[in-house]
């Protein structure tokens, strides 16, 4: 196809306003996929995104249009993640794209992370094409949306499509605006090969699987081709696109987004944002790279059987190779064994990547209360990174701590604004300013130390506004705090997994939830269990678990055999989650009582 009728696009929102309901649409209006096969939300192949009902992985679609002035368009979809912690990975897909299809809810209007994914779309240069959704809800107000997008972001909304992606109403309105506004791809194909990794993934049968966005030049079976970071070359065996079904093809033209195969079995060959050039006559420069995403929160995973260290290293390693912003190394704990500290974008991050090494791998997993990294600087002028609560030094070797702050910034309805600014000021926050964004609703803006918000912020503060609040936060800087580490003793041992780092003003509070919650976790014993949590060796608060009385086999009166073996595999169920740590059990979800905390 002549490189003047392909669009590449992807399509930003924030999260719920239609995103992937509005892919289906599309796929199905191009007759991409067949009414039979169709499903909702196609492109969310993983299990887990279908039931969450959230976007992790970007995915590149390939599908042909003939617009309404009777030509035929090739159009690459890519859709992109919602959530706050996933703005890596819509980064990375709208690298790939020339345009970017903005889609707001008419009912919800304008929200923290469609400007988020705005800010990124004009980053990448990209032409953006609004398009008010959801019309059908009673309670739409597309004009009212369009003014608010016009007033905030500054786009024109004059001709935007008004669509409903649930009933397919007017969504070919969508194609024709991507036809008219969506730039074509630029580079020359007859130029040498320059191609964008964007995102890969591991086949055990045909190695890396890369994808790819051609910006340059063109790929074909049998090419010897070469990553120019890693200078790793090999021949190309497979390139083709997805629709959404894999299609092998010859090759791959400059304006095409596909994939490509070559054998490679070592997966550190291959980066995502590194660019492939033909090794016979290379390109003289690499696209430019990514923004790198850093590691904002960090736990310790640990396999619950010891014997499954080796396949959670392997897990991990599969994992990082298409999420970049995953880190991990080695760690030790002494009530956990061995296992590793783990690095996330957010809360959400960790939570995906934790029931994905479950499901996918099978390895049941303890994970530890997640930590931001603090700067501890020692009264011999260093300053060291601590990840760890566990390996914050002695309060005698400390001269201060830093923490990082995040700039929150929280819209939200007018009724609401007491309630947030009274969350965010038990949060620690430091007032910052307060727009207004149009008669009913305001734009409030906090400093907050990151250590708190990754603690069910946002969930509270969903509930303190009804789920009417939208949050989008980006790191600021290191602040000075008065922290201390608090440790956790259970039958009187200090358990590592457990420490936190908490603010000197909290640490008394803290400690006397802490123990009460995990007196209500942890499960009773045959003895009494002393639970106790200490700031430096002094006990600050303290509670006990009283020893187990009765017998579960006591209820089953003797008789029915079959009753008491499946009680016995209930408990035997019960107990696959818990490690024991010295003579105690503890379950999962003691390791994260921390997260649900005023
Ligand atoms: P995403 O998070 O942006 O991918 O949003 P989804 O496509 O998953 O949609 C979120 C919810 O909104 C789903 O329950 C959809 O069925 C619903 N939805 C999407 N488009 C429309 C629409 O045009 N009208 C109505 N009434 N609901 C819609
Ligand atoms: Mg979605």
């Amino acid at each position: 196809m002549d490189q003047s009728h392909i669009r590449n696009f992807s399509i930003i929102a924030h999260i719920d306003h239609g995103k992937s309901t509005l892919a289906d649409r599309i796929l199905e209006l191009t007759d991409t996929v067949e009414k039979r096969e169709m499903k909702a939300q196609i492109l969310d192949s993983m299990d887990l995104e279908q039931e969450r009902g959230i976007t992790i992985k970007l995915n590149a679609v390939q599908l042909t249009y003939t617009a309404l002035n009777g030509e035929e368009y090739l159009f690459h979809l890519i859709d992109t993640p919602g959530h706050v912690d996933f703005s890596y990975e819509v980064s990375r897909s709208l690298a790939a794209c020339e345009g970017a299809v903005l889609v707001v809810d008419a009912a919800q209007g304008v929200e923290a992370q469609t400007l988020a994914n705005v800010y990124l779309a004009l980053d990448n240069d990209l032409e953006i094409v609004p398009v008010i959704n959801k019309i059908d809800l009673p309670s739409a107000q597309p004009d009212v949306v369009k003014k608010e997008i016009e007033d905030i972001i500054g786009l024109d909304c004059s001709n935007a499509p008004m669509i409903s992606a649930k009933s397919g109403l007017n969504v070919r309105d969508v194609l024709e605006a991507i036809v008219a506004m969506v730039p074509p791809p630029k580079g020359d194909v007859h130029a040498p090969l320059q191609a964008l990794v964007f995102d890969s993934l591991y086949d055990p049968y045909r190695g890396v699987i890369a994808f790819v966005s051609i910006k340059q030049g063109s790929v074909a079976v049998g090419d010897r081709i070469r990553f120019m970071a890693s200078h790793a070359e090999y021949e190309v065996l497979e390139v083709g696109i997805r629709n959404p079904k894999e299609v092998k093809k010859d090759v791959l033209r400059c304006g095409e987004v596909g994939w490509i195969t070559a054998a490679i079995k070592d997966i550190s060959d291959v980066h995502v944002g590194d660019t492939i050039t033909n090794a016979a006559s290379p390109a003289d420069q690499a696209l430019p790279g990514y923004r790198r995403m850093n590691p904002m929160v960090y736990c310790g995973l640990y396999p619950i059987d010891n014997a499954k260290y080796n396949d959670l290293r392997d897990a991990l390693e599969k994992l990082k190779l298409n999420d970049a912003s995953l880190q991990f190394e080695p760690e030790t704990s002494q009530a956990l064994g061995f296992g590793f500290r783990c690095g996330f974008l957010g809360l959400l991050h960790m939570d995906v990547i934790q029931e994905r090494i479950e499901r996918e791998y099978n390895i049941n997993l303890i994970a530890t209360s997640p930590s931001v990294i603090y700067h501890v600087y020692l009264t011999d002028g260093t300053m060291i990174q601590v990840d760890n609560p566990a390996f914050l030094p002695e309060p005698q070797k400390t001269d201060h701590i830093e923490e990082p702050y995040v700039r929150a910034q929280i819209m939200v309805p007018n009724d609401f604004v007491g309630a947030v600014m009274e969350l965010c000021q038990k949060k620690r926050g430091i007032y910052q300013d307060m727009q207004v964004i149009d008669d009913n609703r305001m734009n409030i803006l906090y400093e907050m130390p990151l250590g708190e918000i990754i603690f069910d912020f946002f969930d509270r503060l969903k509930s303190c506004t009804k789920g009417y609040a939208s949050l989008d936060y980006e790191l600021s800087e290191y602040k000075e705090s008065n922290l201390v580490k608090m440790d956790i003793l259970l039958n009187g041992e200090i358990v590592d997994a457990l420490s936190i780092i908490v603010h000197r003003d909290f640490a008394y509070h803290r400690g006397n939830q802490m123990t009460q919650k995990l007196k209500d976790l942890i499960p009773k014993h045959q003895f009494e269990i002393p639970v106790q949590a200490a700031i430096g060796g002094k006990i600050i608060a303290r509670t006990n678990i009283k020893s187990l009385r009765k017998n579960v086999l006591a209820k089953c009166y003797g008789g029915d055999i079959s009753r008491k073996k499946k009680l016995l595999e209930k408990q035997k169920e019960g107990k696959k989650r818990m490690k024991s740590v010295g003579s105690v059990e503890i379950p999962q979800e003691a390791f994260m009582a921390v997260l649900s905390m005023d």
